[in-house]
């Protein structure tokens, strides 16, 4: 049986699919089950018995389960998930899966197995420290954001970017849940009832809210680069030697800034909650940065353009993502805590005195990052911000 208009998949379609699509042969004995979180999409994880040799198969649904409630969402995420993993992959390399068959109909993408990995917000909860984690993510970042930018591409190909990964409805998301919600009194906020007075405070502060306002800006209008747009900890597999960057669904061109703040973010809930040793994870944030802004400018150095020769231009753009790096930072610091969707690190703390102190740290710590953008001059000054809050 082949399928051609979109339906989900089931275990066993799924197997079929990897039959038919050459990956497997006829007749060899194959398992399969569905793995995935469930709220988006689903991921089958296909295994043939003998050499247990695997592959990946994840579909988008048609809809997005969220709070028990279900929304339309656009199976077209599937096509910019394999669009942007190949993409990206020809800058990076390993540094993300290798797409074997993508349909976009059935809004499936089929895909290397990385179950040997562990997602990098789990490890790091157990206190795994991965030492490869920044100087990958700092080239994986690097290489992305450089050569999708216009201080790579001919303006034609730029321009047919943006095209393909025009993605409104997850874009939507991001500009709703973690620019817009988390600032007012909205529906979709979950948060202690302890934290209230904290949320209020919050809620009350046009200061913030101004800066969040100008960081939105940021995200709706400047198309610089092809960020990955969900790069937190969960979107990464890791053990020792190697890291693997998954999970491309809202790829868009947007500010450089968006994908290294998101990152960082995630490395300040490991420095907030973890009860480990913290140097480590901000040697990590320290890292991602050197290591991003160094390959970024070598790029740079090497391309051909003439305004790229301008003295003071590359340093502009460095400090312009700096900057927004720290202010996207807060916002995720502050939507992770009391928006929507929440993170393991924070909410594995069992005692609740401290879960609620790391969660008020969060929060003030995001207030700050977003307000004082402009006033951290280097990546030092950050860590020494960091371990304030720590
Ligand atoms: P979603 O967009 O629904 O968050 P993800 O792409 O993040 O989907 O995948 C959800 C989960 O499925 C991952 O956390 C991981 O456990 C598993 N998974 C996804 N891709 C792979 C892969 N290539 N290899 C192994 N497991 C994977
Ligand atoms: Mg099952
Ligand atoms: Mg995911
Ligand atoms: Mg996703």
């Amino acid at each position: 049986t082949k399928l051609n208009t979109y339906q989900p998949l089931t275990e066993q379609s799924a197997i079929s699919m990897a039959v038919n699509v050459g990956i497997f042969e006829d007749g060899s004995l194959l398992t399969c089950e569905e793995i995935g979180d469930g709220n988006l999409n689903l991921v089958f994880h296909v295994v043939e018995r003998d050499s247990g040799k695997g592959i990946i198969i994840k579909q988008a649904l048609p809809y997005a389960k969220v709070v028990g409630e279900s929304w339309p969402l656009t199976i077209e995420r599937a096509r910019i998930e394999a669009g942007a993993l190949n993409l990206q992959r020809s800058f990076v390399g390993d540094l993300v899966p290798e797409v074997y068959h993508s349909d976009p109909s059935l809004a499936v993408t089929v895909m290397e197995d990385l179950s040997s990995l562990t997602i990098a917000r789990a490890g790091l909860i157990n206190g795994n420290k991965y030492p490869r984690l920044s100087d990958d993510i700092g080239t994986f970042l690097a290489n992305t954001l450089y050569f999708t930018s216009d201080y790579a591409l001919h303006p034609f190909r730029k321009k047919e970017y943006v095209k393909e990964f025009s993605n409104p409805e997850l874009c939507k998301i991001t500009e709703d849940l973690v620019f817009t919600d988390p600032f007012f009194n909205s529906e979709t906020n979950e948060f202690e009832e302890e934290l209230s007075g904290d949320v209020q405070q919050l809620w009350d502060d046009f200061t913030v809210k101004l800066e969040v306002a100008k960081l939105k800006k940021s995200f709706l209008t400047e198309g610089e680069a092809l960020l990955h747009g969900d790069l937190h900890t969960g979107s990464i597999f890791v053990d020792d030697q190697h890291t693997k960057v998954i999970d491309p669904e809202f790829a868009f061109y947007g500010p450089i800034g968006f994908d290294i703040g998101q990152f960082i973010a995630n490395l300040i809930f490991q420095v907030i909650a973890s009860p480990g040793e913290k140097e480590p994870i901000l040697h990590h944030i320290e890292n991602t940065w050197n290591v991003f802004s160094a390959t970024f400018s070598k790029h740079w150095k090497e391309s051909g353009d003439a305004y790229t020769k301008v003295n003071g231009y590359l340093e502009y753009v460095l400090e312009k993502s700096f900057q927004d790096s720290i202010g996207f930072a807060g916002c995720e610091c502050i939507r992770r805590t009391i928006g929507l969707a929440h993170v393991d690190d924070l909410e594995s703390i069992e005692d609740k005195e401290q879960r609620l102190k790391a969660k008020r740290a969060c929060l003030n710590l995001g207030k700050k990052l977003i307000v004082n953008r402009k006033h951290i001059l280097s990546i030092e000054e950050l860590l020494t911000l960091v371990r304030s809050y720590s």
